[in-house]
């Protein structure tokens, strides 16, 4: 027997609708490319978002159609979002950090007509715009006075554009598991591939992560999301927000110390949100003024793992509460949170700590288990470590054009991540599989050992590569930014290790580095450091 209650469907524009009339004088707070701070409210940009869509019936876009955005965390991204998958086209955020080649990839590939764009990002599509002619027009997020003399066909003022239009629209209905948005993973290895989202999965993920044990969102919060909406929607920040009203201030193109702390002196938000290098810089922006973060309770951090060191900095000199989080493209993103609870609060300080440090417990809507090569389920013992598989409603099925991947197993998604997970359900992340060190027959965590490393007071950032080696196959290798001025040895690099980790993880060289590459995300990128260093103990 079918239930007797309303099928209502779960569309993003409810969101807005819901917003406008509940939460419509909450504020949104920019920092805009031009330089200054922009203030509006939640109605107008309910109103901005209306004559998005006035204007893109004009240009005869069609449900299912993408629609691209490249874009810092301002106003305008925003109500895009809103705007553009209201009508049903799909919002296809795209990551200016990408090399060129996998931009042309994705905007072919994804099939974009048009692309709004920041004035920062101009100079990006002018160098690319040969190589992809499907692209109809552009569209400038600006005012016309500061349209850029460009060389991009089909150029527009997006002010000049949404001044023309009515704000008055009726959204339509359609089946929620239509698309709404999409994000192509940074594709370390191979091309990048599209995890399409839907209206039903965006609002489902965004229901589950205001939660009091989530992201704790209400109408009180005020929140500074520093990860951007151009990976992975802000971690789906931008739909939480509609949901309760939160006030959200955008740090647009500032994310380093100095103008991140600004906008947090200025606003006094409370919800900090993003990746451990952002809050690096802000945490020694704050030890070079010697000033403290007074209005910050929770600071979520994810994308890569947060050091204790962090977790304690945060704590111990800005009295802010470190939650920890795990999550993937493929995911929402949001998997695992490490939120405040009570038996939590009840541990001794550095017992607390050590808790923090794992990536927390699955928010409810994700299921997670972990098995061993042949698929058989591992124990939840904290210490049996396997790969992670997970499902739920907001969880990949496929990528976009079918494109081929071995993930996805009888129902469930291989992560890629070697974890563990113990009796309470808290997941510790051990590794990414293709990082995992094999000593010997014996795995060493090069995340352990980073985490571990850059607790020294001297070091800034550090990398633990597996390096081929002749009798144990592969034995770490410890790359290391040393503070402007340090002259730490290896010697006194691994005399700090040596009480914290186990005799057999000691890496056999420690070498100081000035940089480290990353990815797109803004994570270590090891694969080009394997490469380098491959002969290293041969
Ligand atoms: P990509 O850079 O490929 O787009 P995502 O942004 O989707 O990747 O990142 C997903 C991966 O990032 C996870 O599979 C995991 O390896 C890593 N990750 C995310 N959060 C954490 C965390 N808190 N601790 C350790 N690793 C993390």
């Amino acid at each position: 027997m079918l239930g007797l209650m309303m099928d209502s469907p779960l569309l993003v524009s409810t969101l807005l609708e819901h917003a406008e009339s509940t939460h419509g004088s909450t504020e949104i707070v920019s920092r805009r490319c031009e330089g200054d701070i922009h203030r509006y409210t939640m109605k107008d940009a309910a109103g901005r978002a209306r004559r998005i869509a006035n204007l893109l019936a004009r240009y005869d876009i069609q449900q299912g159609d993408r629609v691209a955005t490249l874009a810092w965390n301002n106003y305008r991204h925003f109500e895009l979002y809103y705007g553009i998958s209201g009508t049903g086209a799909v919002l296809h955020t795209i990551n200016p950090r990408l090399f060129a080649e996998q931009l042309v990839y994705i905007i072919n590939h994804a099939e974009d007509r048009l692309v709004f764009v920041d004035l920062t990002f101009v100079p990006l599509l002018e160098a690319i715009q040969g190589q992809i002619s499907g692209v109809e027009k552009f569209i400038i997020l600006c005012d016309e006075d500061k349209m850029p003399d460009t060389s991009l066909a089909n150029a527009h003022c997006y002010e000049t554009l949404l001044a023309a239009e009515s704000d008055q629209f009726q959204w339509p209905e359609f089946d929620e598991r239509s698309a709404c948005s999409m994000c192509y993973t940074s594709g370390t290895t191979g091309n990048p591939k599209g995890v399409l989202y839907s209206h039903r999965s965006t609002v489902l993920h965004a229901l589950a992560s205001v939660g009091e044990e989530v992201m704790g969102m209400a109408s009180s919060t005020c929140f500074l999301p520093v990860v951007p909406m151009f990976h992975v929607n802000a971690w789906g920040t931008p739909y939480s927000a509609a949901i309760t009203g939160a006030k959200q201030v955008f740090p647009g193109p500032g994310m380093d110390g100095a103008s991140l702390w600004e906008l947090i002196e200025a606003e006094k938000p409370d919800l900090l949100l993003g990746v451990p290098t952002v809050w690096l810089m802000l945490l020694n922006h704050m030890d070079s003024i010697g000033k403290k973060l007074d209005s910050v309770e929770n600071v979520i951090v994810g994308g890569s793992a947060a050091p204790i060191s962090m977790i304690r900095a945060f704590q111990e000199k800005h009295d802010a509460f470190l939650i920890h989080a795990w999550g993937m493209t493929e995911m929402s993103p949001v998997g695992t949170l490490n939120s405040h609870n009570k038996h939590m609060e009840a541990l001794p300080l550095e017992e607390r700590y050590q808790l923090q440090a794992k990536q927390g417990r699955p928010v409810y809507g994700v299921e997670m288990k972990i098995v061993d090569d042949n698929l058989q389920p591992l124990p939840r013992d904290g210490v049996a470590s396997g790969r992670l598989l997970v499902r739920g409603p907001w969880i990949v099925n496929g990528y976009y054009k079918n494109e081929a991947s071995d993930s996805f197993i009888d129902g469930w998604f291989d992560t890629g991540d070697v974890a563990t997970i113990d009796e309470h359900n808290y997941l510790t992340i051990v590794d990414r599989s293709k990082d995992v060190i094999k000593s010997g027959g014996e795995w060493i965590s090069s995340i352990d050992m980073e985490n571990i490393a850059v607790g020294h007071p001297e070091l800034t950032e550090c990398c633990v590569i597996g390096v081929p080696h002749p009798k144990w196959d592969e034995r770490p290798v410890l790359l290391a930014i040393k503070q402007p001025g340090s002259s730490l040895s290896e010697d006194d690099v691994k005399a700090y290790l040596d009480d914290k980790i186990v005799k057999w993880w000691m890496p056999d060289k420690v070498l100081f580095v000035e940089e480290l590459p990353h990815t797109a995300t803004g994570k270590l990128h090891k694969v080009p450091l394997r490469e380098q260093y491959h002969d290293l103990l041969m």
